[in-house]
């Protein structure tokens, strides 16, 4: 190599320092880390009255889970608000949930943005799982995935964040995550997903029609069109493909996710995926955290204008909720199916560099359910049984003593088979259960009454009947209660 001197090597070095600046418009950023972030919420904390924190919990490693609160008055007692809950980062390595999280903060913290706040309670956690974040890596301390532990709520993290919203019963709740499009069968088939955020709402088939279809006929297409207007590219959050080698479905109708948890206590709720890079880590972070908080602004500018609306109809489901009809159906399995509608999915080809849409033959996105069960009173369960006493405590259900006004009707399934059936592409259990009388008088001493007639009585349901593909039974934690050629421990309680 030629000898340079110094001198002309510092100018050379000033130069081309100088253009590498003008061609990022932006120097590169990274992540911000878990120290940092607290350390911001504590300034932001004490620059601003309307917001005050609260540690919701401690992870497995010990770090702080934060919640901001963000309210104009007394956060959560105003019974005419209201009452908004947005959490990121659930998945460690998906960094732009946190980041879009902040930017957020700052925003309706500027005093032309308060007005928000005059309709609402706000509560926002950047960082549900810092300990993944740390590491950059999508599962938490003791190496598990938390978008998946809603229903078992064996995590400090996901026992926190219920914790956090049985405290306040949010109306509006929104989860945030990063997907990433860049897998090999994608490439193999010439496109790729490049949607900067994908907005998805509740589809299992319990959660209220009503709120169903208002997210999808009016909540999503309005942050789209918000989106639209910032420069980011958004569309239905509908997995599956690639096309011609599996379906696109509108996301999973399991209530073990953050979205779908709150969603079944017909709470209206969503979940947000932005689009993160291919290292995962910091490129394109700027971008990617712009685009999180976009979405975020959009479904908070929603809720501020249709508040009264919004409340009202959350408000009517979660009454039904309270009302025992025995004609009520709850679905145990459900099927994504097609109703005639076809999809163009927007998608870039990796031939052209270009965006383009895309002909899907097989779009199912209607989840339909294929086995119903009536709704019961209540479920006993065995005092022995601590294993399962204890989930319904991490759930915050009610227990309460047997109804006496009414004449009770008690059966119990008897599992014949263990055979499998499809979920999702998976095989999970499903037993040839046989409902039948219990035939011993039921001694109430032995057991804890968990009735049905509370915000998480149709999860209870789901979750405690043997056939149900999204139930507890389906979790190796719990797979004990299924044994063929015995009876399964929970009791049914129905009236004449
Ligand atoms: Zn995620």
């Amino acid at each position: 190599m030629r000898n340079i001197p110094v001198k002309t090597f510092c100018l050379l070095l000033v130069v081309f320092t100088a253009l590498s600046l003008k061609t990022h418009a932006q120097p590169a950023a990274s992540p911000i880390g878990y120290e940092r972030l607290q350390l911001k919420i504590q300034q932001l904390d004490s620059l601003h009255t309307l917001l005050s924190t609260q540690v919701i919990g401690t992870t497995v490693e010990g770090r702080n889970i934060t919640a901001m609160k963000f309210s104009k008055g007394d956060f959560g007692t105003d019974a005419t608000k209201i009452k908004v809950l947005f959490f990121a980062q659930q998945h460690g390595n998906e960094q732009s949930g946190k980041e879009g999280a902040m930017l957020l903060a700052e925003w309706l913290l500027q005093d032309e943005n308060q007005h928000l706040l005059d309709r609402m309670d706000f509560a926002l956690i950047p960082q549900i799982n810092p300990d993944g974040s740390e590491a950059n890596k999508r599962r938490n301390g003791n190496n598990a995935d938390l978008n998946r532990n809603h229903l078992i709520l064996t995590e400090p993290e996901t026992q926190a964040l219920h914790q956090f919203f049985n405290q306040y019963l949010f109306e509006v709740s929104m989860d945030v995550h990063e997907y990433s499009p860049y897998s090999d069968d994608w490439k193999e088939y010439g496109y790729r997903r490049n949607t900067d955020v994908a907005l998805g709402s509740c589809t299992n088939p319990n959660v209220s029609a009503d709120l169903r279809s208002f997210s999808n006929e009016e909540v999503l297409p309005f942050m789209m069109g918000e989106m639209q207007k910032q420069g980011f590219k958004s569309f239905v959050y509908c997995p599956g493909g690639p096309p011609e080698i599996d379906y696109i479905r509108h996301s999973t109708f399991d209530i073990n996710d953050g979205r779908q948890s709150f969603g079944i206590q017909q709470t209206l709720s969503f979940i947000q995926e932005g689009m993160n890079g291919t290292d995962m880590f910091s490129e394109n972070i700027s971008f990617r955290a712009r685009g999180q908080k976009e979405g975020m602004e959009a479904l908070l500018v929603f809720v501020h204008k249709n508040a009264k609306e919004i409340k009202d109809m959350v408000q009517a489901a979660r009454l039904q909720q309270f009302t025992y009809d025995s004609t009520r159906k709850v679905s145990i399995q459900a099927i994504h199916s097609n109703d005639g509608r076809k999809l163009q999915l927007p998608l870039y080809s990796y031939k052209t560099g270009n965006d383009t849409l895309v002909n899907v033959s097989d779009y199912r996105p209607v989840v339909k359910s294929i086995t119903d069960v009536e709704l019961p009173l209540g479920y006993l369960i065995p005092k022995q049984n601590t294993g399962l006493l204890a989930w319904a405590d991490r759930q915050g259900l009610v227990r309460s003593n047997l109804p006496s006004d009414t004449k009770l009707i008690f059966h119990h399934y008897y599992i014949h088979t263990i055979d499998t059936i499809d979920f999702e592409g998976d095989a999970t259990v499903d037993p040839m259960a046989e409902l039948l009388a219990f035939k011993e008088a039921v001694d109430p001493v032995n057991y804890e009454f968990i009735p049905v007639n509370q915000f998480r009585g149709l999860m209870t349901v789901i979750a405690l009947e043997p056939k149900s593909t999204l139930g507890l039974v389906t979790y190796p934690q719990f797979s004990y209660l299924l044994q063929k050629g015995t009876f399964f421990p929970v009791i049914r309680v129905t009236k004449e």
